[in-house]
């Protein structure tokens, strides 16, 4: 009998996870001998350097992304959430399916590429009110709801309000916030013509930087040199100050100024990946404390990488920067390390010195620092774009954001408005009897209520043997509240016995309406209590 294959599970699938299992599919090849499986929310790889091109319209969304199927074709893709790291077990919980069943991982190696989340908790009104900009749906969103402002103040009335849909605001001053607030610029003053009731004038662009200075990731000159270009574009450039609060209308400074807005933007409220909190290993601000090597200390095959890893450079003594720069080199050491750890063979170090820094500013122009030499206008703009190109994944892409730069410099901005528009929050659904509305064993994400017909709760015993039917349940009734109460999977299937019509509510919007509404929670809860677990 063939001996089973060593199992390499890789968590998240961006420029960490995706480049490991790329290198490990080149050792490797499409031999049994090791099984790669990668986990990752989405099917595709992001191309996040790029996103602010998105969000101005100047690439279509589809050209920074590749179809990890595609770009990983022997790695065993997974698209789900990991809901759960055992690192005693060597297990990952994955959530599959329409039903969220978990599923189980074993792993010989472990590969932590999960990289940060957006936590805007820090800012009362940040998360409830700004567009973050970390994956496509975000600049995507930004570049129609740009467009969307547009279009209301060429016709609105109120001076007041006009004003406001006019306003664009980008917290955070590094490089993503300086490329995006570029970026709108750029393209709101190509399609202005096409809106004869808005001057040049009416339109307020503002980015704000907690910083004494924008861009702290290059020399003093060179971010000078942006916030000279960005303010004789009209772009207001505040420093040194923090937002105090966001509203649905405006954003608060510390000075006491409300700047009304529809569209703020938040490049900042990067937090470590939450799944890292459970994990017994040690963390410095969040991020998993990883050896040179890569490797975990104390866990023998667990590996860490890229943002979500804190791994300290023996040049500098410095935690190397989160950056697509250094994710892309770890993940060729981190493969390298677990093909050597596979073979008993010795490991090797990563040591990385940036090449540079590059930052688009809008309008054909850009400031670089690349290996001591600094570049600022056209050349850097340039060298940005040539730069950027050689580092996508896959000819193909290549290929196709040249055409769309190419395309870029002849004709106008499309102002094209695509509306997406978000599955209803509440919806519907009708079932006809025998058929499940929840099923027991899987994680509950939604609460229901009975608008028409009935339901039967019904509980199976362990081996599916026996079913013992718990309640019947009409118009008006509800279910489905313990488990996104008690953040346990479900403990009862609920099927139609009637033709029956639900109201179902998503856990998001539950969970926001019960911390507000403490009364209908406290109720159901008491409701779940006197029930028993359904
Ligand atoms: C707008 C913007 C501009 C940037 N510009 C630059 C630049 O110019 N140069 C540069 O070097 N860097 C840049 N960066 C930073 C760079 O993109 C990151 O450093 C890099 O993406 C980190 O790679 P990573 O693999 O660690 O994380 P990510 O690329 O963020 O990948 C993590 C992946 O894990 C997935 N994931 C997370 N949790 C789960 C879960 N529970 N289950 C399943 N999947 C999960 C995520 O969906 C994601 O696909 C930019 C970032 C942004 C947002």
């Amino acid at each position: 009998m063939a001996p089973s294959p060593t199992r390499v599970v890789i968590v998240g699938g961006g420029f960490g996870g995706c480049f490991t299992a790329r290198r490990l599919e080149r050792i490797f090849g499409g031999g049994g001998a090791v099984e790669v499986s990668l986990v990752n929310r989405d099917n595709y790889f992001v191309f996040q350097p790029l996103l602010p091109e998105v969000a101005s319209g100047a690439i279509i969304p589809h050209q920074i992304v590749n179809p990890i199927r595609r770009m990983l074709p022997r790695t065993r893709f997974f698209q789900s959430e990991v809901d759960g790291i055992d690192l005693e077990k060597r297990e990952v919980a994955v959530l599959v399916g329409e039903g969220r069943q978990h599923h189980r991982l074993p792993f010989d190696h472990l590969v932590l590429a999960m990289g940060t989340v957006v936590n805007m908790s820090g800012m009362p009104g940040m998360s409830q009110h700004s567009l973050p900009m970390k994956n496509l749906g975000d600049a995507f969103y930004l570049r129609n709801h740009v467009v969307g402002c547009l279009e209301n103040a060429d016709i609105e009335p109120d001076p007041e309000l006009k004003r406001a849909l006019l306003t664009f605001v980008v917290v955070g001053g590094g490089f993503s916030g300086v490329e995006t607030i570029g970026e709108l610029q750029e393209t709101i003053e190509a399609v202005l013509p096409s809106y004869p009731n808005i001057r040049r004038g009416d339109v307020k662009l503002l980015v704000i930087q907690s910083g004494p200075r924008i861009l702290p990731e290059v020399v003093p000159g060179l971010a000078d040199y942006a916030r000279k270009v960005l303010e004789a574009r009209g772009v207001e450039v505040i420093t040194g100050t923090r937002c105090q609060a966001a509203t649905a209308d405006a954003v608060l400074l510390p000075d006491g100024r409300r700047v009304p807005t529809r569209t703020l933007v938040s490049t900042v409220g990067n937090a470590p990946h939450p799944l890292l909190s459970r994990l017994p290993v040690k963390r410095e601000k969040g991020r998993v404390v990883a050896e040179e090597t890569l490797s975990v200390p104390g866990w023998a095959g667990v590996w860490a990488l890229g943002d979500c890893a804190h791994v300290v450079s023996a040049d500098s003594g410095q935690p190397y920067a989160p950056t697509a720069q250094n994710a892309i080199r770890q993940a060729t050491v981190c493969a390298d390390n677990i093909a050597a750890a596979i073979r008993g063979r010795p490991l090797r170090p990563f040591r990385f010195r940036a090449l540079g820094s590059l930052a688009s500013i809008g309008r054909r122009s850009a400031v670089a620092q690349i290996m001591g030499m600094r570049f600022s206008g056209f050349v850097a703009w340039f060298l940005w774009r040539t730069i950027y190109l050689s580092k996508l994944p896959g000819w193909e892409r290549r290929l196709r954001v040249a055409l769309d730069w190419t395309l870029d410099l002849f004709f106008k901005r499309d102002l094209s408005q695509l509306k997406v528009f978000q599955s209803e929050r509440v919806d519907e659904a009708h079932y006809e009897p025998g058929e499940s509305i929840v099923k027991q064993g899987e994680i509950g994400d939604r609460f229901y209520i009975i608008a028409r017909g009935a339901v039967e709760v019904v509980r199976e015993d362990e081996g599916g043997l026996t079913c013992t039917r718990l309640a019947r349940l009409g118009p008006g009734e509800h279910f489905g509240e313990v488990a996104l109460l008690q953040n346990v999977p479900r403990t009862a299937t609920v099927r139609a016995v009637e033709p029956t019509d639900v109201v179902c509510i998503g856990r998001g919007d539950f969970d926001a309406v019960a911390r507000s509404f403490s009364l209908l929670k406290a109720g159901l809860q008491q409701e779940a209590i006197r029930r028993g677990p359904s």
